[in-house]
């Protein structure tokens, strides 16, 4: 096989493998580096500076440094800046899919996606910034007037996950830039090269808009507790947004609590996809592909659990097994590939335990249930089928291209199924019967519902969970108000 070059030059010469601290990128204290490898080979692709705490105290220091300026930046500059970093991620879409497939793994017209996708947050925060509202009114018992105003929160850290390595991290610095925010943020160990390009973008325009670089400082590192540790234990810092999983995000939550920090949370899930009889079958098959089956399954808000109606569990399970049969499992750069490689060797085997348990429990294989032989971490897609709802591949976030099929036969069963979580991101409905649908958004426990759609983000719109799936909303409206505090005033 010829080997897949992932990253071309020209893109690998502008990726930036420092710290950035106040607007300079720098080396780690005694040149400490961290490899990034491409998923699909294995293979080196990067070194990256190793920051330690005091990159972490530094960057701190330049944000608390840089926050009396920034919140006294017009609203309207603050739009323009992130206008033009929109454009500017827009015009470079093809350098930054090549950077998010060589670390990530996803195939490149799902990169070109997440670029597209990604640049709306930047774009709608750009209108935001200007729409920054508060409230007067006479006081109901008369006597004074009440002035509500909005206010920036302060230097927040954003911790952001290695499976949207752009998507993430935008639609967390767009909402705090726009609210007056200046920023340190955290990118995954395993994926922080497209972090680093998209913030240089940012640096760049900062800078050439004398405005103060400050704002935006990055800290990749090895060490994640390293540099979340001493940030969480300082005053200075007065927000925390993470995104990942529960169980760091339950670590992070009781470090905050000391400093009673603002946190949102954006955690792991579990998202049913239910099949109802009435159904238009052939769309659910079309829908749980796009739900399942995008970065090979690795997203907070993939179809972790396929509930069918009986009546047409062998249709949809049979259309599902066909549709899985066309897809082309390869390197992400290479033409045609549709799904790509798990992150990294844990994940492949996490993927091959659970579905072998689910056999041992009874479960049928449809189609996959194996790793490809090949260098990289691949799993081949997999159906399953007479799966029990005990299954660990059920009760459990799989981050994996695996669909186990599970039967119901009344609404009831479905709701109870779906709600037998302590996730609850989103869910995903197929019905033709609209009162229905009303049913489910009253009765499902998630932030979120598709219905008869395999797809929900949008950056115009609040995406979050309830549960154990987190705390706060990212996008829409309610997105920047997670970086603004309410002042009221008495007069
Ligand atoms: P993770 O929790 O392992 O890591 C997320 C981030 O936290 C990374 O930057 C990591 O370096 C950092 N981290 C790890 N330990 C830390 C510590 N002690 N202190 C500070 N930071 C620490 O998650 P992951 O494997 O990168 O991502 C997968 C998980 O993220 C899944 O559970 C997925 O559902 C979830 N996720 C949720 C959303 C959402 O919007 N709800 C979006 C994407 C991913």
């Amino acid at each position: 096989m010829t080997p897949v070059s992932p990253l071309p030059p020209t893109v690998a010469a502008h990726v930036p493998t420092g710290i950035l601290v106040d607007g300079d990128w720098r080396a780690a204290r005694g040149g400490a580096t961290f490899e990034v490898r491409d998923p699909a080979t294995d293979e080196v692709l990067f070194d990256v500076s190793d920051g330690d705490e005091q990159d972490a105290l530094d960057a701190l220091a330049a944000a608390h440094a840089a926050w009396p300026a920034w919140r006294e930046v017009a609203p309207q500059t603050r739009s323009d800046l992130l206008r033009a970093v929109f454009d500017v991620i827009v015009a470079r879409t093809e350098d930054l899919a090549a950077l998010i497939t060589a670390e990530g793994g996803k195939p490149l017209a799902e990169s070109r996606a997440e670029v597209a996708y990604a640049a709306q947050y930047v774009r709608w925060y750009s209108e935001q910034a200007v729409r920054i509202d508060g409230l007067t009114r006479r006081a109901p018992a008369g006597g004074s007037h009440q002035l509500v105003t909005r206010r920036s929160v302060g230097p927040a850290l954003l911790v952001t996950p290695w499976n949207f390595p752009l998507a993430m991290i935008a639609r967390k610095l767009a909402p705090a830039l726009a609210a007056g925010c200046p920023v340190i943020v955290k990118p995954a160990q395993l994926t922080p090269l497209t972090t680093a390009y998209v913030a240089e973008l940012v640096r760049a325009e900062l800078d050439a808009r004398g405005l103060p670089t400050g704002v935006v400082n990055v800290v990749p590192t090895s060490s994640a507790r390293r540099v979340s540790g001493p940030l969480l234990a300082d005053d200075r810092l007065r927000k925390l947004s993470f995104t990942g999983s529960t169980e760091v995000g339950r670590t992070l939550l009781r470090a905050s609590a000391d400093h009673v920090l603002r946190t949102s949370m954006e955690l792991g899930g579990n998202a049913p996809f239910l099949v109802f009889d009435d159904a238009d079958v052939e769309a659910a098959v079309s829908g749980a592909l796009a739900a399942k089956m995008r970065n090979a399954g690795q997203t907070c808000v993939a179809a972790n659990r396929f509930l069918v109606h009986s009546a047409v569990a062998e249709e949809f399970t049979a259309g599902l097994t066909e549709a899985f049969s066309r897809l082309v499992v390869g390197h992400g750069a290479e033409a045609g590939t549709t799904v790509g490689p798990l992150i990294e060797r844990s994940a492949a085997e996490r993927v091959t335990e659970v579905v072998d348990d689910a056999v041992a429990g009874g479960a049928r294989v449809r189609i996959g249930g194996s790793r490809p032989a090949r260098p990289g971490w691949f799993y081949a897609p997999t159906v399953l089928d007479r799966v029990s709802p005990d299954a660990t591949v059920v009760t459990q976030e799989t981050f994996g291209p695996v669909a186990p099929v599970v039967t119901f036969d009344t609404e009831a069963e479905a709701i109870a199924l779906a709600n037998a979580s302590p996730f609850g991101l989103v869910a995903y409905a197929y019905t033709g019967d609209l009162q229905r649908v009303f049913r489910l958004a009253e009765q499902v426990e998630s932030g979120m519902l598709g219905v008869n759609r395999g797809m929900v983000s949008d950056a115009t719109a609040p995406f979050g969970g309830v549960k154990q799936s987190g705390l706060g909303r990212e996008g829409g409206e309610a997105g920047i108000e997670e970086y603004l505090d309410t002042v009221y005033v008495a007069l």
